[in-house]
């Protein structure tokens, strides 16, 4: 079988070129006579693909130098709980905007206390409410951001200001899709599984000075300290997922980097809602000035025509495009590594399903 455009929304779609090399290095890998899954992460050969994976992640994200970059596991909802385990002392602000957000503060309130900064849960989390200094706890130790919602096709538009208070983001669906002035975030974390590389690997970006806070009960693969100071070698790293990932930070890094991969993304995510806004059948309903350029939910309106688009989408080559059960719908998840041949087929079959079904 023919490989297919995979809109999933995670673990979603890599960069073809990466696998096709991952295959090539597959069985032995350089001179070691072994596979990349089979080396002792501390041996020499494995330490040279770590910190090449690390160093041009650094690069491709411009990390700057007072900031240390982690290679974790227990993905993005273990950072839900080691965000509180190593920054809560007094009170944290969480700013409600998704599934993921709202479960990032669910989990934060296990450890202290938390306050909603705002949210729109109940306007069905179709926008990203306003975040001005003046509304952020004077006591806060940080405020929690979700930067892109997966799930409702949501994104900021710009790095709301919180005044002194360090600003936390899950950057998950987003990381490397944009320009990040990385030096106005304290802390920045994503699972990989999106836009990065494959699942298991956690990426978390934190300002030196936000190290070393930990609380004494934070399990110690969680303490940012301990693990910065182990080279995030506390206890074996996911060896292959990191390989992986380096691969795709080095893919990005040839196309032109997170500058020219963000103007591909402007292009493909505009086409998508240039479609859907001229169209009588398809619908989105996120608030024009917070849609993401990550994830395109749509609906027709008509549960079982979208049941049918679904399916007579993947038996076009376009596959994983069911919305997520709490929008209903669609929802087409177009990452870095969906090329924009990808949306261009899609926003072929979407014309020409409506021209038949409307
Ligand atoms: C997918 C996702 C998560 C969950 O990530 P895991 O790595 O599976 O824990 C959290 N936040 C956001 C924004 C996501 O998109």
């Amino acid at each position: 079988m023919e490989r297919v455009f995979n809109f999933a929304a995670g673990p979603a779609a890599l960069p073809l070129p990466v696998l096709e090399r991952a295959q090539q290095e597959m069985l032995v890998y350089g001179e070691t006579g072994v596979s990349v899954m089979e080396m002792s992460h501390r041996s020499k050969m494995y330490l040279e693909i770590f910190d090449r994976a690390q160093g041009a992640f650094r690069r491709v994200f411009n990390v700057p130098e007072n900031y240390k970059v982690l290679f974790l596991q227990g993905g993005a909802t273990g950072q839900f709980a080691a965000v509180p385990l190593n920054l809560l002392k007094t009170e944290a602000d969480y700013a409600d905007t998704g599934n993921f957000a709202h479960g990032a503060m669910v989990e934060a309130q296990k450890y202290g206390k938390v306050n909603t900064l705002t949210s729109s849960r109940e306007d069905n989390y179709t926008y990203i409410p306003e975040i001005k200094p003046e509304m952020v706890s004077k006591d806060a130790d940080y405020v929690h951001i979700t930067t892109n919602n997966t799930i409702f096709g949501t994104r900021y538009a710009a790095v709301p200001d919180t005044g002194d208070v360090p600003l936390v983001a899950d950057m998950s669906s987003n990381i490397l899709s944009e320009k990040t002035d990385v030096s106005r975030f304290g802390v920045i974390y994503a699972g990989a599984q999106k836009n990065i590389g494959p699942a298991g690997l956690t990426v978390v970006v934190v300002r030196e000075d936000l190290i070393g806070h930990a609380a004494p009960d934070c399990p110690k693969v969680f303490d940012w300290q301990k693990q910065a100071d182990a080279d995030s070698m506390l206890n074996t790293p996911p060896c292959y997922s990191i390989y992986i990932a380096g691969l795709c930070f080095e893919w990005l890094e040839g196309l032109g980097g997170v500058e020219a991969i963000e103007k591909v993304n402007i292009e493909k995510a505009a086409m998508l809602y240039d479609l859907i806004d001229n169209s009588k059948l398809y619908k989105n309903s996120v608030r024009p000035d917070c849609r993401s350029r990550m994830n395109v939910p749509f609906v027709t309106g008509d549960a079982d025509l979208d049941a049918k688009f679904v399916k007579e989408a993947a038996k076009n080559g376009l596959i994983n495009i069911k919305g997520h059960r709490l929008v209903g719908g669609m929802r087409a998840s177009i990452y870095n590594a969906m090329p924009i041949e990808g949306v261009q087929k899609l926003c072929g079959f979407m014309k020409k399903f409506e021209s038949e079904n409307a």
